[in-house]
């Protein structure tokens, strides 16, 4: 969510921005509903105010026609604060459905516009030159033995498939280098649950339920399966308060993902290119609102350092205002070229949530000089998330102990998304005699092989 507060006091910026994004959402709507909001919170603390001055008027020495006349007062204030209260509940309803509709606000220098505009960063490594006719994924997969789509479709059904031989050890090698890499630049290992609570799914962004949504649901349960670990790292400081000291907190999880993909289809959707189900190193950075742009960039050069190891030839995007989603305030993609498909195709995204996430996940940092001030215990629970009267960003909530503590901001890019790294690990070194060229960083991890061979 963004800060209502926020959206009170820059309707127009706001409203430029959700054209921008092609967002549907009202903030005319959400800045009068707040205003409302406030405006009845403050005739509350009024009439709570005048309930608490009769109530001390009542303990003195009365005549009786003044007792009858406070406790006629005390019934008709009571009645109001009752109208009231249901009224708040009410607008704090409304505010929440039609506040979280809001997309994120924008880098400025993200290009507004379609796909056409994405900026293009950076242009790196070689484009391979085949002097023999290039086979895609699915052709090497057949000859070498390596992908079985048709048991897949079998057993579990279209766009689900097995790895076989080389191909299975390429996987297991693709996560246990990236781990190696992800942990070496200071990110925490984690493996995380593939079922997750819906509400975390709302509170990272995501809508379970709504119709076309990518995400499975369990029948009967409140569970989904998740379409990326970011859902369960996001879910991982949900409701506590970190110390400053603590940030930035990287998380890089081995997880699944599951999609249903519904309406993908085509050419451009072949094989392993999109599948329901694959494995995927997912990073996740909690960090303060100062560092989360050097932030955004270091996950990008670790992708980028990365993609260059393996030996790919990609484009750097800075993703277009349309192309956002709702979270993420600027968004890099990578694209491989897949000699198969004959263009290049996502391999990753990073993107930087700002406090969007946080607000709802309820994530809030204490800053260093306030930490010392109150000298309060590490990741204690927090106070509930952004209300109808939006704090702005600074805390407080509804907790007693008046400390200023801040929400954090959230990262997420990705590492490694199995698939189509194979894709384009196999379109790419391909060799004139059908075999593939194992990346040479792959290799400490696959047993030393070097070569993908037919197996007879
Ligand atoms: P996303 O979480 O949607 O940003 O996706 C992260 C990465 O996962 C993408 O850059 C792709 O490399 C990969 N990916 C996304 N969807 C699929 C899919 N259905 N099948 C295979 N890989 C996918």
């Amino acid at each position: 969510s963004i800060d209502f507060k926020f959206v009170r006091d820059n309707v127009e910026a706001v409203a430029a921005n959700c054209t921008n994004r092609l967002s549907s959402a009202d903030p005319q709507l959400v800045a009068r509903l707040y205003e409302e909001y406030v405006e009845a919170q403050q005739q509350t603390d009024k009439l709570r105010a005048a309930r608490n001055e009769n109530s001390s008027a009542m303990k003195a020495k009365l005549e009786p026609e003044q007792r009858t006349a406070l406790i006629e007062r005390g019934k008709k204030i009571k009645e109001d604060l009752e109208g009231l209260d249901a009224r708040l509940e009410a607008l704090e309803a409304e505010l929440q459905r039609e506040g979280q509709r809001l997309p994120n606000m924008t880098h400025p220098d993200v290009p507004i516009g379609g796909e056409d505009v994405s900026g293009v960063l950076a242009t790196l490594g070689q484009r391979p030159s085949f002097e023999f006719a290039v086979k895609d994924h699915l052709q090497l997969g057949e000859d070498l033995d390596l992908i079985d789509f048709e048991t897949g479709g079998v057993v579990s059904g279209a766009k689900f498939y097995y790895l076989r031989n080389e191909a299975a050890l390429l996987e297991l090698a693709l996560i246990n280098w990236t781990m190696q890499r992800v942990v070496a630049a200071g990110f925490t290992p984690m493996t995380t649950p593939d079922l997750v609570r819906e509400s975390v799914f709302e509170k990272c962004g995501f809508q379970p339920r709504a119709q076309n949504t990518q995400i499975y649901s369990i029948r009967d349960s409140s569970m989904c399966l998740t379409g990326t670990a970011e859902i369960p790292l996001g879910g991982v400081c949900m409701d506590r308060i970190l110390p400053q000291a603590q940030l930035p907190l990287k998380m890089a999880a081995y997880g699944h993902c599951f999609r249903t993909e519904a309406g993908a289809a085509g050419a451009a959707s072949k094989g392993l290119y999109r599948v329901h189900q694959f494995s995927k190193v997912e990073m996740f950075v909690v960090c303060t609102p100062e560092q989360s742009e050097a932030l955004h960039q270091q996950l990008l050069d670790l992708e980028v350092s990365m993609f260059t190891d393996l030996g790919l030839h990609f484009k750097v995007l800075d993703m277009a205002s349309h192309d956002l989603g709702a979270p993420a305030y600027r968004k890099f993609d990578i694209e491989a070229w897949m000699p198969g498909m004959e263009r290049y195709g996502e391999i990753s995204s990073a993107s930087n949530c700002t406090d969007y996430q946080s607000r709802r996940l309820n994530i809030r940092y204490r800053p260093a000089a306030a930490e010392e001030a109150a000298g309060m215990e590490e990741g204690e629970a927090a106070a509930p998330a952004q209300k109808g009267g939006g704090k702005g960003g600074k805390g407080g909530g509804k907790s007693s102990k008046k400390v200023p503590t801040q929400f954090a901001h959230t990262l997420n890019a990705t590492a490694c998304a199995v698939p189509r790294m194979i894709v384009a690990i196999l379109e790419n070194n391909q060799q004139a005699d059908g075999t593939v060229v194992i990346p040479e960083v792959l290799r400490p991890f696959m047993m030393g092989m070097e070569v993908i061979k037919p197996k007879h």
